[in-house]
């Protein structure tokens, strides 16, 4: 046996288990299961053609190799990309460490107080630096956070607005391009027109109803934009502005100006670049379009006793859970990157970033003076850390470019200079050496930066910000690293037992994948850095995409969205190009499942389509002659179909070829929701399903590890006649001939984390990635089998299987007064984290092991759901005080001198034999959401409020 092989690692049961758990099934072999699985007339008949496994040494090799070919440059390109400089300390505890990054979007507050207090300091500090009241945690990238803007300013529009049509959005021209070319994706179908102009121009007395500025703008001039704000707010224009985090430490915030909505990114807060992403943008508004707010936001309650405790706030305002009426289909974020952006902020306080900003600020001042001195012409007189430089683009990119330094250059007689945290006073000499080169001078070397500011005092910041203790109190590397720690503690991630969140295939994310992440070699390269420079890249994204379209079975995927929400949203965009395409633009009518996932009816209005839902048969399949009559009543106009495969009830409908025959015949495109790719993987694929376009997500199906929620990748993979259309950007050439507009801001979207995927398909191979289907599909059929006396299995295939995940029904506990959210937070007690809670069907919990789970932790959460069913049994209707119903137990409520509980201390704690040597102790009692609803507070609440709890 090859003991160096990576499936052996990254599959959970071993093979001497196999024959003891197919028993239990009741299948001889593991073909017989899967034969018994999935239906016959879709399973592939040839193996998937990728290449051979790689050992984890050789594969460490390869990528080594490959990240050699990246040149990096020092970059001062800017448009919303800066060099940064991640604090090791964080690097070392977070980005590399699986207690944070292993853990799925907090659902489950009482296990996660940890992250939320990261990301309650996240939305503080946003908060602090732009002015608002209130800010989420965090959305994909600076360029669609603005579309949200955008979308919430319409949204919001007044009772009169709304009436008289009131549909335009001025843009100023010095916007980001890749948010021009987004807002424009996304302005078409919601209705709106867009107006992209200059904003000296502006004329206040026509009809908008937002504008978005750039503060400062793409070539770096910082406008006083108070008197253009102002005018606004008279002619009742509401004004959204995208802002530069780093710049907001130096100028006034937006917020003071009386802004509607302030967005950006928070990269360059220590994050590397990794050639567009991931990257936590930020969204702050004022408190009263909370319900309007896209994403998710973390508020303070309390706990049942009465003690300080955080949760998702507002959880179903949650914008895909309003389905068709959700004005954004935002799910998964970037809670990692946003954690490690708020802990930035608590490693440098206050006095830290202003030395930033100001070190940014005077390199630039200083630059620029030097510059002039050499005979050059400065264009922008108000800046914080970009210059424009007028010189022949051609010579000086020609010197730069030898010296290894990327500038962007506008047009062929300007050169645009973004200086950055990472600049030293070194960069500076060398920047002015390449000008002095260019205009055959001798410069003489800065010595020091003179403090010299072109800020003018009244567009300067004077506020103070991160004034709260937790931005001020962990200065040493020994205090910052146990505060890290000390909320890691908190939290139960991957690395301390199965977290079965059905849907969301919470599978290893091997250290092997994780390791390349923090190689300079790959975090440091620009998204705008010539292609040529980014040589290893192009060879990963563009493997990658090959492999992800032989393994969909289709012609061609796009890496660029960011979630899988937003593949839904660039799918769909790419079914309307292809009908506008043979004219048949008018198809708007999507059909929908009862039982998909929100974000699907979310993404469809967004495209600008009706949702149709269609309903599912008694058994949980769809039902398709309901389909079929509204495929033909609507063939006209159809447009979609949605459909999740297999289905979100965990099951290989057999039907599925005759769904996707129906939608064919009436005109319709098949759109294959493909979160539950796990199931599939070569064993069948959408393309044999007959769909036309999937999406994937990378941060399920192909390891990438879920970081809390976020960062993901939702790829989109086409047929044939959809391949023109996959989306482009602005400033890279990318995507089809006839791309539809930008989908995410950087042309390949997070482009770092997609190594992960790439090792994951390297290091398994043509073999070890379908056998990962196959001990997905054993491990779930195991569980169905192992808990079937205890609890009722929803759904299965027609041979009584289950796919990849399964559904138990916990609706008949009503009668003993045990409600599903009991059962999930008893089995914190047990160490173990709940399955997905009420999704598809209410009253339900939905189980998805995966493969990488041991045939130990599956039985030890067998024996804690059998255990805890028993215990349901002990329960009754009027019994408010039980076990079930206090969980979970915290170690101080056990440890407390007073008991008067109608069970002893050990059951609450210990009551399985496994459960002693290794427990999970939640920090807090069970959550009061409605209080928290009520009481809505989300920012760092003052110390003297945790003091007093
Ligand atoms: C996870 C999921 C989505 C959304 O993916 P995000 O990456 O969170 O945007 C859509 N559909 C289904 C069935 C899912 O499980």
């Amino acid at each position: 046996m090859r003991t160096d092989s990576f499936a052996l690692r990254h599959i959970g049961p071993r093979e001497s288990e196999l024959k003891e758990m197919l028993q239990t099934i009741g299948v001889d072999s593991l073909e017989q299961l899967i034969y018994e699985t999935i239906p016959d007339d879709i399973r592939l008949k040839s193996p998937l053609n990728l290449p051979v496994a790689l050992s984890e040494n050789q594969y460490a090799e390869h990528i080594g190799k490959l990240s050699a070919k990246n040149k990096v440059f020092k970059s001062y390109i800017g448009l919303g990309y800066h060099q940064a400089i991640l604090p090791a300390v964080i690097q070392r505890n977070i980005l590399e460490n699986p207690g944070w990054y292993t853990a799925y979007t907090p659902y489950q507050a009482e296990i996660a107080q940890g992250r939320l207090e990261a990301l309650l300091n996240f939305q503080t500090m946003v908060s602090d630096l732009t002015g608002m009241e209130i800010a989420n945690a965090s959305l994909l990238d600076e360029s669609t956070a603005a579309a949200e803007a955008m979308a919430l300013l319409h949204a919001v529009r007044d009772r009169k607005q709304k009436k008289e049509n009131i549909n335009k959005f001025f843009v100023s021209e010095e916007t980001l391009p890749q948010t021009i070319s987004l807002l424009s994706t996304r302005a078409d179908f919601l209705g709106i027109e867009l107006v992209i102009g200059e904003h000296k121009n502006f004329d206040f007395s026509s009809d908008f109803f937002g504008v978005l500025l750039q503060y400062p703008g793409k070539f770096g001039e910082v406008h006083n934009y108070s008197s253009f704000i102002a005018n606004c707010k008279e002619a009742e224009i509401k004004v959204a502005v995208a802002a530069d985090i780093l710049s907001l430490v130096k100028l006034q915030a937006p917020g003071e100006l009386g802004v509607d909505v302030v967005v950006g990114t928070t990269q360059r807060f220590g994050i590397p670049l990794g050639y567009g992403g991931p990257h936590a943008a930020y969204f702050a508004t004022k408190e009263e379009y909370k319900r309007n707010l896209p994403g998710r936001i973390i508020g303070v309650t309390k706990d049942v006793d009465g003690n300080n405790a955080l949760r998702m706030a507002l959880q179903t305002r949650e914008q895909h859970i309003k389905r068709d009426k959700a004005t954004s289909n935002i799910c998964t974020a970037q809670v990692l990157l946003a954690v490690m952006a708020g802990m930035y902020a608590v490693y440098h306080g206050p006095e830290g970033l202003q030395y930033i900003a100001d070190t940014v600020h005077y390199s630039a001042t200083n630059l620029s003076a030097e510059l002039v001195k050499l005979g050059f012409e400065q264009v922008n007189s108000v800046y914080f850390d970009t210059i424009q430089v007028k010189a022949k683009a051609e010579a000086v990119k020609k010197i730069a470019e030898e010296n290894e330094i990327n500038f962007y250059y506008p047009d062929t007689e300007t050169v645009s200079i973004a200086i950055n945290e990472a600049t030293s006073l070194e960069d500076v000499n060398d920047i002015i050496a390449v000008f002095a080169k260019v205009a055959g001078k001798e410069a003489e070397p800065l010595k020091e930066l003179l403090q010299n500011t072109v800020i003018p005092t009244e567009i300067q910041r004077k506020k103070e910000f991160l004034t709260h203790e937790v931005f001020n109190s962990y200065r040493s590397e020994t205090e910052l690293m146990r505060y890290i720690k000390k909320l890691e503690r908190k939290d139960l991630s991957l690395n301390h037992s199965m977290i079965s969140l059905g849907s969301c295939t919470m599978k290893l994310n091997a250290a092997s994948e994780m390791l390349p992440l923090s190689n300079p070699q790959w975090g440091n390269i620009h998204p705008f850095a010539p292609v040529e420079q980014a040589e290893g890249y192009q060879v990963v994204l563009k493997r990658l995409e090959e492999y992800l379209t032989e393994i969909t079975g289709f012609s061609a995927t796009s890496l660029q969205p960011n979630s899988g929400a937003q593949g839904e949203y660039a799918g769909l965009m790419v079914i309307r190009a292809y009908q506008e395409s043979r004219g048949e633009g008018h198809r708007d009518i999507c059909l929908i499942p009862s039982s998909a996932h929100g974000t699907n009816p979310a993404s469809a209005v967004m495209a600008g389509m009706k949702v149709i839902v269609t309903k599912a048969s008694e058994n949980g399949n769809i039902d398709v002659e309901d389909l079929r009559e509204k495929a033909i009543k609507h063939k006209d106009n159809l447009a979609a179909l949605m459909v999740t495969y297999p289905s979100t009830h965990g099951v290989f409908e057999s039907a599925i070829k005759e769904i996707t025959d129906i939608i064919h015949d009436n005109g319709g495109q098949v759109y294959m929701d493909g979160a539950n790719m796990n199931a599939q993987v070569g064993l069948t694929n959408p393309g044999a399903i007959g769909a036309d376009v999937c999406h994937l997500n990378l941060h399920k199906t192909f390891a990438i590890p879920h970081g809390g929620g976020g960062p993901g990748v939702g790829p989109i993979c086409v047929a044939e006649q959809l391949k023109p259309f996959l989306p482009g950007n602005p400033v890279i050439k990318t995507g089809g001939e006839k791309a539809i507009g930008a989908i995410s801001s950087a042309p390949w979207g997070s482009a770092l984390v997609c190594l992960i995927s790439y090792g994951y398909i390297r290091m398994l191979g043509t073999k070890g990635i379908r056998k990962a289907t196959e001990y997905a599909i054993l491990n779930a059929n195991y569980l169905k089998e192992r808990l079937n006396e205890h609890y009722k299995t929803l759904y299965s295939g027609e041979r009584g299987r289950a796919a990849h995940e399964m559904i138990i029904d916990c609706r008949p506990f009503k009668v003993n007064g045990i409600e599903v959210t009991d059962i999930a937070k008893r089995l914190i007690d047990y160490g173990f984290h709940a399955p997905t809670v009420s999704f598809p069907v209410a009253g339900t919990v939905m189980i998805e092991p995966t493969e990488s789970e041991s045939k130990a932790e599956l039985d030890r959460f067998c024996e804690a759901l059998i255990s805890i069913r028993k215990e349901i049994g002990e329960t009754s209707a009027e019994d408010e005080n039980n076990v079930l119903k206090n969980a979970p137990h915290t170690l101080q409520m056990l440890t407390s001198d007073e008991w008067n509980l109608p069970y002893n201390r050990e059951k609450a704690a210990y009551p399985l034999e496994y459960v002693r040597e290794n427990k999970f102790w939640p920090s807090v009692r069970r959550v009061d959401e409605a209080f928290g609803d009520r009481n809505l507070m989300c920012t760092c609440p003052p110390t003297e409020e945790y003091a007093e709890a």
